[in-house]
């Protein structure tokens, strides 16, 4: 398939749970922050008017946060953003899922939702400071499956973040969100930027995620069989091997601004959500996203950010990917250590 733009746009800081890996945790004390109407619209115009190759899917427009489903306006834009011809989706805790009228507006209005889960039952409860939000979670996820019907639009879509504690109930958490009605499965590694003192308490060893990975292709055929797809291709799964050995990822060229970018809550546009302050750029500068793909390598060629040094943008890596479709479709070879220099990073799709 012809790979499409995913705009990811954090919409807004504030959050209602205290996950001790994430940067949005609610105790943390610093003043949250929503991207302005006018901001948004302005996106919302520049997605609608961007000209696309044949062959092409609409692009997606993606909401995180914080919680972007506490965020008051989530409906109407979503709803604009189609009105467009975009497809839109949003990642969330979960937590506001068990309103009958918040889930009526999920299949109204979103083309996919990714729900966060990390354990099994009270781990996921301690781990994101939330009693009985893993049951919830799950009882909003058959919800959601049931109401949207036969061939319903709605992707149902969930993410696990990969801990020392959790790595080993992969398999029974994957089953358990499967039965719950989950189309799509992902993982990632717990990062470690935003709160390294818990990263240190529970970041994936080597050993753990050799193990974790030669049991992937049973459980992927496993989950396959019931059509839950598990994604994740093998360049997605080397870069988090790297990861888990402390080895360092320099990307040289991710042709940034191509096929994804990121909108923070300020409203600045980058290549990824890491490199906002090196490379990104005002949305209301911008009068054609086709301008940014000059505009990012510029700034790279005038001041190469830190993260591209050691990339932890998950989309350059294959991670929505799947292995059997691995050359399949456009690859451009990068400048990568000598022990990666097979690799192949793939766009994002
Ligand atoms: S629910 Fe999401 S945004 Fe909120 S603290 Fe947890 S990881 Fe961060
Ligand atoms: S950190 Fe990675 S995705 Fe972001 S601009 Fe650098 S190479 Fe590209």
């Amino acid at each position: 398939m012809h790979p499409r733009l995913v705009v990811v746009c954090r919409v807004s800081t504030r959050c209602n749970l205290s996950c001790g890996f994430c940067a949005y945790d609610r105790r943390l004390g610093f003043a949250r922050a929503t991207l302005g109407d006018a901001h948004i619209g302005h996106l919302i115009a520049l997605m609608g008017a961007r000209r696309r190759d044949p062959g092409e899917p609409p692009p997606l427009l993606s909401w995180i946060g914080g919680e972007p489903l506490l965020w008051p306006r989530w409906v109407h834009f979503s709803a604009r953003a189609r009105a467009a011809g975009i497809a839109v989706s949003a990642t969330t805790n979960g937590s506001t899922l068990w309103r009958p009228a918040t889930r009526s507006a999920v299949l109204a209005q979103l083309d996919e939702l990714t729900v966060s889960v990390d354990a099994i039952g009270a781990q996921h409860d301690r781990l994101r400071g939330w009693r009985g939000g893993y049951t919830r979670t799950l009882a909003a996820l058959r919800a959601l499956a049931r109401d949207r019907g036969e061939g319903g639009r709605l992707r149902l879509r969930a993410n696990i973040v990969l801990m020392r504690s959790t790595i080993g109930q992969f398999a029974e958490l994957c089953c358990a969100l499967a039965e719950a009605g989950v189309d799509e499965l992902s993982f990632n590694l717990l990062g470690g930027r935003d709160r390294p003192e818990f990263h240190a308490d529970e970041a994936v060893s080597a050993a753990a995620w050799a193990e974790f990975a030669e049991g992937l292709p049973r459980l992927r055929e496993a989950l396959g069989r019931s059509g839950v797809r598990l994604s994740g291709d093998q360049g997605y799964l080397r870069r988090l091997g790297a990861a888990a050995q402390g080895q360092p990822w320099p990307v040289a060229d991710c042709e940034p601004g191509g096929r994804f970018l990121f909108v923070d809550e300020t409203g600045l546009v980058a290549p990824c959500a890491f490199t906002g302050a090196a490379y990104g750029v005002p949305l209301d500068q911008i009068k054609d996203l086709a301008e940014l793909p000059a505009r990012f390598r510029a700034a790279r060629v005038a001041r190469c950010a830190s993260s591209c040094g050691d990339c932890p943008s998950t989309q350059v890596f294959g991670k929505f990917e799947q292995p059997t479709r691995l050359g399949s479709a456009a690859a451009h070879v990068v400048d990568l250590p000598q022990a990666h220099s097979d690799i192949r990073v793939r766009d994002y799709a």
